[in-house]
């Protein structure tokens, strides 16, 4: 029998509770998989909502964002490029889950208890401490991980900046709970744990006293984001703080935190961000003599190399003073406000995917994908100043007034359908003269 309680609409009291974890059992239990609404979907209007708020307590608070333009477009891209698969199927860690539930399970605890319920919340959380403790400790997991850890500053954009494979490396630590927790007590939970995790991404919450025992809190999660040396390789919680303490990987934030990885990538474009670890191991693995230290460069710490310990060596991270500068873009003002609004649109566009997901063909959804991805690109592009920019956003602005004559774009922003074919074909006359202009100069980066 289905739960009279449990909803599929989220109202705004719940949406506000569910990104600190505060919903209750019976309001989110359900007997099956399809009822689970799509928290981490409907949340996008809190998430948008929390940042501005943070933007604006950090200009009254500090005088400044807490953050750069750049970096969160940045962070943000990420976000969308790691949601993108969803479109075209299920979630591996929903796939496998079903799998072990549907072959191996022990027993079947029931899905509307509220045992069960509290059982789940501890398992994947448990479950999540351990994907992320690894993910730190291997290299090929660090790979997918390391996209999350790449920006410098720190904000609740931050938390958004998402691997596109990490899930790939993380549904393997949530099996061991498909033998007894029925998929959609766990679906229900693996939602909440990620939301919890976007409001500690902040620094403008000092100490909460006495949940600092308990919870991962802001000042918990700044210090797993720091590249001081006494932060490296600490606080893996997701919710609780807790599995840290007991397994020794806790440490309390004292010294000012620096943001970022120890070797920051300098760089926005997306492709980059997510995959250039990738890149390094491959070239670390050709480049690594024998077969077993081949072997340790993708499964031991990505700072080991061949002679030292599992992890590498601590004095190898290079120090911090506390005084260093995040990377920006070298671009002027205008040029940022125009990625914003491309941005935007971009947005918009992906809202409305999502939302049309069901009755748009295969066809038109990979094109939609494929015009993202180009976007996300294009935007990366222009905030490095690369002269290849100008030919990539000529390109894109083409194509989008081509797929909107054809009608491949609509019902996208139908009502603002004329004025935007007038802005892009301002844009392409705009980074036509700028491409002919670098075709002449043979100036290219
Ligand atoms: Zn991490
Ligand atoms: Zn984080």
């Amino acid at each position: 029998m289905k739960n009279p309680e449990a909803q599929q609409d989220v109202s705004v009291s719940q949406g506000i509770r569910m990104m600190f974890y505060m919903m209750k059992p019976n309001e989110t239990s359900f007997q099956t998989l399809e009822e689970v609404p799509d928290y981490v979907k409907k949340a996008t209007p809190f998430f948008i909502s929390l940042m501005l708020l943070e933007l604006v307590v950090s200009w009254i608070r500090k005088g400044k964002p807490p953050g750069h333009l750049d970096d969160a477009l940045t962070s943000i891209s990420a976000g969308v490029l790691s949601q993108l698969p969803r479109l075209l199927s299920r979630s591996i860690e929903l796939t496998s889950y079903i799998y072990v539930w549907q072959n191996y399970r022990l027993i079947v605890l029931p899905w509307d208890s509220p045992w069960t319920w509290y059982l789940t919340f501890l398992g994947v959380d448990l479950g999540y401490y351990w994907f992320h403790r690894l993910a730190h400790e291997v290299n090929i997991m660090w790979a997918a991980h390391q996209t999350h850890h790449s920006s410098e500053d720190y904000n609740l954009s931050t938390a958004l900046r998402q691997s596109v494979f990490q899930i790939y490396t993380s549904w393997i630590f949530y099996c061991p709970l498909a033998l007894f927790i029925p998929p959609s007590v766990y679906a229900v939970h693996l939602q909440f744990n990620l939301l919890y995790q976007f409001w500690i991404h902040t620094q403008l919450i000092d100490n909460l006293g006495p949940l600092e025992l308990i919870l991962n809190t802001p000042s918990h999660h700044r210090v797993h984001h720091g590249r001081n040396r006494y932060c490296i390789d600490k606080n893996y919680g997701g919710t609780l703080i807790i599995w840290d303490r007991i397994f020794g990987t806790f440490k309390a934030e004292n010294e000012k935190v620096v943001y970022g990885l120890t070797h920051p990538i300098n760089t926005f474009e997306p492709f980059k961000v997510q995959f250039h670890h990738l890149i390094y191991i491959w070239t670390k693995f050709w480049a690594t003599p024998g077969c077993f230290n081949k072997l340790s460069v993708i499964f031991k710490g990505p700072g080991w190399g061949p002679g030292k310990p599992r992890l590498g060596l601590s004095e190898e991270i290079p120090e911090v003073t506390g005084n260093e500068v995040p990377f920006s873009s070298p671009v002027s003002q205008v040029l940022k406000i125009y990625t914003v609004v491309q941005f935007s649109l971009m947005l918009a566009f992906y809202e409305e995917t999502f939302a049309d997901k069901t009755v748009l063909s295969q066809f038109k959804l990979l094109l939609r994908i494929c015009f993202i991805i180009l976007t996300l690109t294009s935007i990366g592009f222009l905030l490095d100043e690369r002269s290849k920019g100008a030919i990539l956003e000529t390109f894109r602005c083409s194509l989008f007034l081509m797929l909107s004559r054809f009608g491949h774009l609509k019902p996208f922003l139908p009502s603002f359908s004329f004025s935007l074919e007038i802005f892009f074909s301002i844009c392409i006359a705009f980074w036509g003269m700028k491409t002919m202009k670098l075709l002449v100069s043979k100036h290219w980066r």
